[in-house]
């Protein structure tokens, strides 16, 4: 049975750092073997970038574990991947990805597999671990800042 509560604890701690730096609480970890490859936090306002999310900071944290085929890897995140994110996980290689929660606003599973969206590269997708943990995060102030910020910035960029 694999680790999975673990690696999301690890994670929703990490997510929970994020915020007090002022970042939108969401965390990724990267793991093959039992062992960390990969880890990422939301870096946006540190970074000053649009991409710097959880999960693909962690998928190119692990770049250089990963090679062209990985086997058995496992990518966790706090929050459902949104459309960058899971087709990064999925040029990645990644097989089974574990998120703790719907992200309504920009989650993407749905959609993938709605429209069968590279259907038969889809990684096992295993929603609900620590859903509790996880959706007590976006109740954290910087979370909400976050999402009035995209959506702000969406609209003067247009
Ligand atoms: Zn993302």
């Amino acid at each position: 049975m694999p680790d999975h509560v673990k690696w999301m604890r690890l994670i929703v701690e990490g997510a929970k750092a994020a915020a007090a730096e002022g970042e939108e609480p969401a965390a990724a970890v990267v793991v093959q073997d039992g062992q960390i490859i990969g880890l990422g936090r939301n870096s946006r306002n540190s970074e000053k970038c649009g991409l710097g999310h959880a999960v693909l900071n962690a998928l190119l944290d692990a770049k250089r574990n990963l090679g062209l085929r990985p086997k058995d890897v496992t990518l966790y995140c706090t929050l459902e991947p949104c459309a960058m994110c899971l087709g990064a996980t999925i040029f990645a290689g990644i097989n089974t990805v574990v998120y703790g929660t719907h992200d309504d606003a920009r989650g993407a599973v749905e959609m993938f597999k709605e429209h069968s969206i590279y259907g038969d590269w889809l990684p096992e997708l295993i929603n609900g671990v620590l859903m509790k943990e996880c959706e007590a995060l976006k109740k954290l102030p910087s979370f909400k800042k976050a999402m009035v910020k995209s959506h702000t910035v969406a609209r003067t960029d247009a």
